[in-house]
């Protein structure tokens, strides 16, 4: 069978230029990188910005919790897009850059696959535009300057102890969580505690993210907090001074990336946050041009509804000023069967009571999408395990929610297999019954706000907040930073803390472990149960499986 790669490679792609040619986009606007993938000029998205209003409909793709059967979100983003277009739509597509972190690790890329892909495939899942070194650069500098800044006598006072800067490598490496830096010395400086995260979980990388411009880049870089002094005075990049020289880094990187699906649909892929330690979509200078240039823009949240489209909306949506017409939510029987009870080396008998059991985690996806005011419809990604009898079950379990699941075949066959999906969600946008509201408004305590998405999203019973960390937020709100949205980070597996507890749990506590002021993102992250800042790769990492063939040609990533 051809694998996504096998697939990708055999593709014909078109100039750039005539990918931006179909998108509105004209060739003086261009930056390309090579032939099959261009920047959109900064000057070009201003002018946007100030001589059209955004006219497109924005369509958000999420899924139910992620498990090790696959669920198809970036796969069915395109397909979709793909679909519109064919049915004489204007769609573009908005999806985040991959992180090298699961590509080499267990997940794998983010292009999509089968039929439905962004392509060229190699190159946006390793270095595509250098944007990731731009981010991870900026972050490090950031983090040379602090320590260069108490080699030199620590004017500010920053009290070592109390310093939360950390910095960032695109790499899932367990062994730089937590080290000692500055050893060796006196010409190396003061020796501390210190740790990396990966860059797709990084300050720098929310703040590219939720940037509409360079100004405003500029100013949250500035604002971002990488420590307090003895009297528990905030230290900010500002400060340090290196705001300027981090905006800089960052100039190209934030001009969004333009690409094309195998079939020739126009695709900005631009930023990368991960949706369980982050808040996980595309940036919004490139979907705020994508709803400028198109009718129909469909963009991906990462990992299940709880997580990335939460935050979606809850940050993304409220700090940019945008407002969904609709929410596809992907599902598969297969990874219903795993939320029923059916373990993965058992997924190829048919078993509907445990797909009917299982789709108790689609059910309450869908719910809270609907609590969101959004329309909502099922893409049922057909694998070709997949019985009949399955698939009924699916769209049985969803019809009491007044919730359709359209079978998809986009995978196998391209924009015809998501061709009903499009027309049901040209249905919700051309219906007009959305009316996006956050889940909680910006005056709620920060605690609040937590215990908000605990209990509508993820049906917990409580929080449980130690001490420490409640005075911690409400030091926070003395500070002027109550009025933020949280970010939580938990598990992708569970509605729970716990990735074991699958399906639908209710009345589990929440274990608040953790608070992070993101002052130049604008949140708070909240810290679950167990969840890292810096992943480790598996016993088997895919990383192994990745190389070169005789004629110098990639193998091996998916
Ligand atoms: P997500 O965005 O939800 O993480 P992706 O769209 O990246 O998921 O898909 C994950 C993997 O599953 C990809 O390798 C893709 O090729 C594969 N996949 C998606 N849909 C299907 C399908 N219908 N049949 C077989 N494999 C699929
Ligand atoms: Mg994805």
């Amino acid at each position: 069978m051809a694998t996504d790669l096998d697939i990708a490679r055999a593709a014909r792609l078109l100039p750039i230029q005539e990918i931006a040619a179909r998108a509105g986009i004209p060739e003086t606007a261009l930056e390309p990188y090579g032939r099959h993938k261009a920047k959109v000029g900064l000057d070009f998205v201003a002018e946007q910005e100030r001589m059209s209003a955004p006219r497109g409909a924005l369509v958000l793709v999420t899924g139910i919790s992620p498990t090790a059967a696959g669920e198809g979100k970036t796969t069915t983003t395109i397909g979709l897009g793909d679909a519109l277009n064919s049915l004489g739509r204007k769609a573009m597509i908005a999806l985040r850059e991959p992180s090298l972190g699961p590509c080499f690790g267990v997940k794998g890329g983010a292009t999509g696959g089968g039929r439905a892909q962004v392509a060229p495939m190699e190159e946006i899942n390793l270095h595509f535009t250098g944007d990731f070194h731009a981010i991870t650069s900026a972050n490090n500098l950031l983090a040379a300057m602090l320590d260069n800044h108490l080699y030199w006598g620590n004017e500010l006072g920053l009290d070592a102890r109390r310093i939360s800067w950390r910095r960032a490598l695109d790499m899932n490496d367990r062994a730089l969580r937590s080290i000692n830096a500055a050893l060796g010395g006196v010409p190396n400086g003061f020796p501390r505690e210190d740790g990396f995260d990966i860059t797709v979980a990084s300050e720098v990388m929310a703040v590219f993210c939720l940037s509409k411009d360079l100004a405003e880049l500029q100013q949250r870089l500035g604002r971002i907090i990488v420590g307090q002094t003895r009297d528990g005075r905030n230290v900010t990049a500002h400060d340090l001074k290196a705001d300027g020289a981090m905006a800089a880094l960052l100039r190209d990187a934030l001009a969004p990336n333009l690409v094309q699906t195998l079939e020739g649909s126009p695709a900005l892929v631009h930023g990368g946050p991960f949706a369980n330690i982050a808040h996980g979509c595309n940036s919004v200078i490139a979907t705020r041009l994508a709803l400028r240039l198109a009718d129909v823009v469909v963009t991906e949240a990462g990992f299940g509804a709880d997580l990335g489209a939460e935050k979606f909306l809850d940050i993304k949506c409220r700090s940019a000023g945008l407002a969904p017409s609709a929410c596809v939510v992907v599902a598969t029987a297969r990874a219903l069967k795993m939320h029923g009870g059916v373990a993965k080396s058992a997924l190829g008998a048919e078993d509907v009571a445990a797909v009917t059991r299982g789709a108790a985690n689609l059910r309450r996806h869908v719910q809270n999408m609907q609590k969101f005011g959004l329309p909502v419809v099922v893409a049922l990604n057909r694998f070709t395990s997949d019985t009949d009898a399955e698939i009924a079950a699916v769209q049985a379990a969803v019809r009491p929610l007044g919730v359709e699941a359209i079978l998809c075949t986009h995978w196998a066959d391209g924009a015809a297999g998501a061709a009903d999906l499009a027309r049901a969600v040209q249905a919700l946008i051309a219906g007009g019954t959305a009316s996006f509201e956050p889940l909680y408004n910006d005056h709620m305590s920060l605690q609040g706000k937590i215990e908000t998405v605990a209990r509508e999203i993820y049906h917990a019973a409580s929080v449980s907040v130690p001490p420490p960390v409640a005075a911690r937020l409400r030091r926070f709100e003395e500070q002027g930073f109550g009025h933020v949205p949280v970010c939580i980070a938990k598990t992708q597996y569970s509605f729970s803390a716990d990735p074991a507890l699958m399906g639908a749990p209710e009345g589990h506590v929440l274990p608040l472990r953790e608070v992070r002021l993101s002052a130049g993102a604008g949140f708070v992250v909240a810290i679950c149960g167990e969840i890292m800042t810096m992943p480790g790769l598996p016993r088997r990492p895919a990383a192994e499986g990745i190389g070169l063939d005789a004629e110098g040609r990639i193998e091996g990533l998916f």
